[in-house]
């Protein structure tokens, strides 16, 4: 019989305790910061109507979508009538099912709402290092709301919560328009239905440099509108002054946004006329995540004023950015961050006459507060010993026949080897002086 494989799928992960101990901090230290801004902690559910994720009429994220199988008596009628398979599907993003959950819940919520949500999402993508299937994003939105401040507040949201996870490389964030960009590419003389095609092009300019652009845009538009591109995108990406006239609003909200993100932290924002951000959801102002030692950004979002009209309802303004979790953590775990510590004592089990001793000392030094890991079984001490280094753990308790008869139990203290006995009644002092 074959073996069946312990790796998991291509692009889905497992995570050992050391990992998870550092993706809980990271994870907790992102909430924090999320709730000292303001935004409220919200879930949504793992798995969406298919239509949902599709949009009105299906699109480029089909491609994205894990899809999932109808069930008993439709799957079987969807097989026979060749119909549609799938009925439901697991979610892309966090800005999707926001969406819908406020067009759900909106009327019972605080206007505008500030909303944080952490979680996996799915992808069906080619896994490669910092591109996976299962990814878990942690977003701050805003809802109801089209001042700037918006975006300035969510740049400065994320930024903090980067510097709180413990990443010591402060990534920054690029900021551009898409109704900016638009007019730039109308102005290039690019055809309104090539404007897709060409935003795949600019958006593999960090990837494929600029001669490699340059001629997928003239493959798609000809040798003229390629010149004028280049000549407006390509050659000085960060120069805004240049690209206003196309579309002073526009340029008018990213200058505001920058001034307002860089007057709190010097230099953390700058434009580029190149920057794109994939999904066709964003109305306005996008905005990435870079660090110098990441290939593909730490995190994204932008305005997005149109995505509740899908629901049937009234357009509502919003905003909001993403972070890439594991790409956070592979930068965290590229800084070199100290393992978890250990718990404050394992307590032995001397026999199986004896567990309900070490039961009730792990469940008083428990009360009193301390981290205790009952060692789950009976056995030779020095093989629970080892168990307890393995752990990190700061102190062994032992509680053999002679202890117990004296109402006392050995600690032993494991950075040191030095044994002591204590009395069972005043064991929590003993774990906490040492
Ligand atoms: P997006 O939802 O595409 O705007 O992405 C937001 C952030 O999620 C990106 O900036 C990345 O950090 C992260 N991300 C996107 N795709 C993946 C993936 N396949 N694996 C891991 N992280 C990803």
């Amino acid at each position: 019989m074959s073996q069946l494989p312990t790796a998991p799928p291509s692009g889905f992960r497992d995570f050992l305790p050391a990992s998870c101990a550092m993706r809980a901090r990271a994870a907790e230290a992102i909430a924090q910061v999320y709730r000292r801004f303001g935004f409220q902690q919200i879930a949504t559910s793992a798995v969406e109507d298919l239509p949902v994720l599709l949009g009105k009429g299906g699109g480029e994220n089909e491609k994205l979508i894990f899809k999932l199988m109808k069930r008993g008596a439709q799957l079987e009628e969807a097989k026979t009538s060749g119909g549609e398979l799938a009925d439901l599907g697991l979610r892309f993003d966090l800005t999707l099912p926001l969406a819908r959950y406020y067009c759900r819940h909106g009327s019972t919520l605080p206007h505008p709402f500030k909303a944080f949500q952490m979680g996996a999402v799915w992808r069906a993508e080619r896994a490669q290092k910092g591109r996976y299937r299962e990814f878990h994003q942690c977003d701050a939105d805003i809802i109801g709301s089209d001042s700037p401040l918006c975006e300035a507040e969510i740049i400065s949201a994320l930024l903090t919560a980067f510097e709180a996870a413990g990443l010591r490389e402060a990534p920054q964030a690029v900021v551009n328009d898409r109704e900016l960009l638009q007019a730039v590419l109308s102005e290039a003389g690019l055809p309104a239905e090539k404007t897709a095609a060409a935003c795949v092009a600019l958006d593999k300019l960090d990837k494929t440099g600029v001669e490699a652009v340059r001629g997928e845009l003239e493959a798609l538009s000809g040798s003229e509108v390629a010149r004028r591109l280049e000549e407006l995108l390509l050659s000085k990406p960060g120069d805004l002054e240049r690209l206003s006239r196309f579309q002073p609003q526009a340029a008018a909200r990213v200058r505001e946004i920058l001034s307002l993100v860089n007057g709190l932290r010097a230099d953390s924002a700058v434009f580029s006329a190149t920057l794109i951000r994939g999904f066709d959801y964003y109305t306005g102002p996008v905005f990435e995540f870079r660090s110098p030692r990441l290939s593909g950004s730490l995190g994204g979002g932008g305005r997005y004023d149109r995505l509740t009209e899908k629901f049937g309802g009234q357009p509502i303004p919003a905003c909001g950015a993403s972070i890439g979790f594991e790409r956070l953590l592979l930068l965290l775990e590229q800084e070199g961050l100290e393992t978890a510590p250990g718990p404050d004592a394992v307590v032995t089990v001397f026999s199986e006459q004896l567990r309900a001793a070490s039961l009730k000392a792990a469940a008083a030094l428990r009360h009193a507060g301390y981290a205790i890991d009952l060692y789950p079984g009976a056995g030779k001490l020095k093989k629970q010993f080892q168990y307890a280094d393995a752990k990190k753990a700061a102190y062994a308790v032992v509680i053999g026949p002679d202890e117990l008869a004296a109402g006392q139990a050995t600690v032993k203290d494991l950075a040191t080897g030095k044994e002591r006995s204590v009395a069972l009644d005043s064991l929590a002092e003993a774990v906490k002086k040492g």
